[in-house]
C-alpha cells in the first residue's frame, strides 16, 4: 500500500515522505537533520528506509536539509537544472544529483515520480505526482497560480497535498509591505484559500480519500479557516481534510489502489 505523510510544512520547513512497502521517498527536506529523524521514528518511519530525494525548487523551506540528510543516508537527489543552479550554500556538497526536465517521468524502487512545471518565484519549480501499485497522491506546493497542467497532472489522484497559503483578507490587513503581498499574491507566489477551494472543487471524484492543506501562513491564515473552505469546497465527497503543521508530522495516510 502507498503511504504518505507530511513530517512538517509551512515557511520554516516542508518534507513530504512517501512510503511503499519496499522503501520510501522524500519530496524537498525543509527541515534538521535532528528534526527529520525525530518526525519519522514519532510516526513509525525510519529514514534508513528512504531511498531518494526529490526537490520541488530552491527556497530554503525545501532545501535547507537536504544535503545534510543526502550525505548522511548517501542519498540521491533529483531536481531540475535550474533550481540545482540556485540551491543555497547551506546545502553543500551532495554525493549524487540526477538532474531531469520538467515533465519527466523519473522511477525510484518501484515508484513513478511524474514532474511538471508551477509557476512561482524560483528558477525551474516543479511539483510531482507519485504512482505506487495502482494509488496515486499528488501534490501541489509552492504556486501562485493551478495553470491547466497542474489541473490535468493532479486529477485522478487519491490524495491531493494542496497549498492553501493565505486568507486573502488577512494578507490584506497584515503588518506586511505592499511589495511583499503583491509577491505572494502574484502568480509567481502562493494559493490563497479560495484558490485551492477552487482547484479543489475541480478535482473531486469518487476515489479522492484525503486532501491535505499545506504550507499555511501563520500570519495571514489559520487552520481552521482554511480546512473549513476546503470542507465546504468538497461537500458531498467521501475525502477527510487534513492539516499539516509547522511544528509536528501528520498522521500516516494509506492508500489502497482504486480497483479497476
Ligand atoms: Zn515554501
Ligand atoms: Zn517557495
Amino acid at each position: 500500500m502507498l503511504r504518505f505523510c507530511l513530517l512538517g510544512s509551512g515557511s520554516a520547513g516542508n518534507a513530504l515522505l512517501v512510503g511503499s512497502p519496499d522503501g520510501s521517498i522524500l519530496i524537498d527536506n525543509g527541515l534538521s537533520f535532528r528534526q527529520l529523524q525525530r518526525r519519522a521514528a514519532t510516526v513509525g518511519e525510519n529514514i534508513e528506509d528512504l531511498r531518494a530525494v526529490f526537490i520541488t525548487h530552491e527556497h530554503g523551506d525545501h532545501v535547507n536539509g537536504a544535503g545534510i540528510l543526502a550525505r548522511k543516508c548517501g542519498l540521491p537527489v533529483y531536481m531540475t537544472a535550474g533550481t540545482r543552479a540556485r540551491l543555497p550554500r547551506v546545502v553543500g556538497a551532495l554525493p549524487r544529483v540526477v538532474e531531469f526536465e520538467a515533465g519527466d517521468t523519473l522511477r525510484v524502487d518501484g515508484f513513478r515520480v511524474d514532474s511538471f512545471s508551477v509557476t512561482h518565484d524560483a528558477a525551474d519549480p516543479v511539483s510531482y505526482t507519485v504512482d505506487w501499485g495502482g494509488a496515486r497522491l499528488g501534490l501541489a506546493a509552492d504556486l501562485g497560480h493551478a495553470s491547466n497542467v497542474v489541473r490535468a497532472k493532479l486529477r485522478g489522484a487519491q490524495a491531493l497535498v494542496l497549498e492553501s497559503n493565505y486568507c486573502p483578507e488577512m494578507l490584506h490587513r497584515s503588518s506586511y509591505p505592499p511589495a511583499i503581498q503583491q509577491r505572494i499574491r502574484g502568480r509567481h507566489g502562493h494559493l490563497s484559500n479560495p484558490d485551492a477551494c477552487s482547484l479543489l472543487a475541480s478535482l473531486v471524484h469518487e476515489a479522492l480519500r484525503y486532501v491535505v492543506l499545506i504550507h499555511i501562513s501563520e500570519e495571514n491564515n489559520t487552520p481552521e479557516l482554511a480546512s473549513h473552505m476546503a470542507r465546504h469546497a468538497i461537500r458531498g465527497a467521501q475525502a477527510e481534510v487534513h492539516i499539516a503543521r509547522q511544528n509536528g508530522p501528520t498522521p500516516v495516510f494509506n492508500l489502497a489502489p482504486v480497483p479497476a
